[in-house]
């Protein structure tokens, strides 16, 4: 039987790497694709020898060409994180305009079933808790997470004007704080920045008081809930995310214990219009999908710790941020 062929964009990126994998596992052929700006092809290199592997370097903001075949589309290219949006502004607003109408332009021509990262930022800093998909957000758009956040509510829009007009199978999954391995050491997440700062004898950064919150998802759990939507035949957005809700201050707390570190919290200025709550109402994903996540928190940061101790002391001590060269060149 022919496999079915998938392209994954971001596919070097922390949940890009993770689809890679899953996808590889279920024998599609993958084509991964990524520029190389905050993805890291060591997160793909285990695959590279694969006959149903292949690995595009290509910015998805310029017009997209694949040869032959595609059945899925996952649209996953987008720096995530609050200080790489706030470094490469206008590349993040491209990828989630340019780079959605590219894709679906794509998918289109292709016949191909297309799925959207969208995020749990479309809600911005809420009014509503939890949130559930009905809820329209609370976005500044001119605010310094305004760049990330209404690329991907134009994303969605743009996604679903293509499902309403062109008929084009379409998937919006509104992913929220997703963690474990791959995460990029310093891309300024709060997990990677408070295990990097145990692991190098430093005092843990808070933001704010810490009182506000997060609910953080296993990699894993994450992946099984987007693989079991683009598989259905369900068009509106869904959430995916794990509901544990805790502070980000006894978040600090749970690393300490977990890395067993005699460093001390200190608190830092917060961000502006950093989000004060923040959990997925997931009902909908039970109800449609029958998902809910498998993995709790002490497992996930358990499983998350050992993949950081694995680092060399060079890596720890980067200070590398992202690929900047790959940047300038473009
Ligand atoms: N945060 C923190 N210390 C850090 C990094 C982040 O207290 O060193 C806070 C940040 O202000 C936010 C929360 O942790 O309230 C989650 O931040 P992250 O950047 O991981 O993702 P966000 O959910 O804000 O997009």
């Amino acid at each position: 039987m022919e496999r079915k062929r998938v392209l994954i964009t971001g596919a070097a990126g922390f949940l890009g790497s993770h689809l890679c994998d899953r996808f590889i596992k279920e024998d599609y052929h993958v084509i991964a694709m990524d520029n190389l700006i905050t993805g890291r092809l060591k997160n793909i290199q285990h695959l590279m020898d694969l006959e149903n592997f292949e690995f595009v370097q290509h910015d998805v903001s310029t017009f997209i060409k694949i040869e032959g075949k595609l059945d899925y589309i996952l649209h996953f290219a987008s720096p995530a994180s609050p200080i790489d949006y706030l470094k490469i502004p206008i590349q993040t607003l491209k990828v989630g305009s340019l780079g959605i109408h590219n894709c679906l332009g794509l998918a289109k021509a292709k016949n191909a079933t297309l799925m959207i990262a969208s995020t749990s930022e479309v809600y911005g800093d809420p009014e509503v808790h939890p949130q559930t998909e009905d809820y329209w957000g609370h976005v500044n758009p001119i605010g310094p997470r305004g760049v990330y956040d209404e690329a991907k509510r134009f994303q969605e829009a743009m996604t679903m004007a293509y499902h309403t007009y062109h008929n084009l199978d379409t998937r919006i999954v509104r992913i929220f704080n997703t963690y474990g391995p791959r995460m990029r050491l310093n891309d300024g997440r709060v997990l990677p920045a408070f295990i990097g700062q145990a692991l190098r004898g430093e005092d843990l950064t808070v933001f704010g008081d810490g009182s506000q919150t997060r609910s953080f998802c296993y990699v894993d759990d994450l992946v099984e809930g987007i693989y079991r939507l683009l598989h259905s035949d369900y068009h509106q957005p869904v959430n995916i995310g794990n509901p544990d809700e805790i502070t980000i201050g006894d978040f600090a707390e749970e690393i300490i214990q977990l890395t067993g570190t005699t460093q001390k919290v200190i608190y830092k200025e917060l961000p502006v219009n950093d989000p004060k709550q923040r959990r997925p109402d997931i009902s909908r994903a039970k109800e449609v999908l029958g998902w809910e996540p498998q993995v709790d928190r002490a497992e996930g940061l358990k499983r998350t710790y050992e993949y950081f101790k694995g680092l060399s002391k060079e890596e720890l001590n980067t200070k590398e941020h992202y690929n900047f060269d790959a940047f300038i060149k473009k």
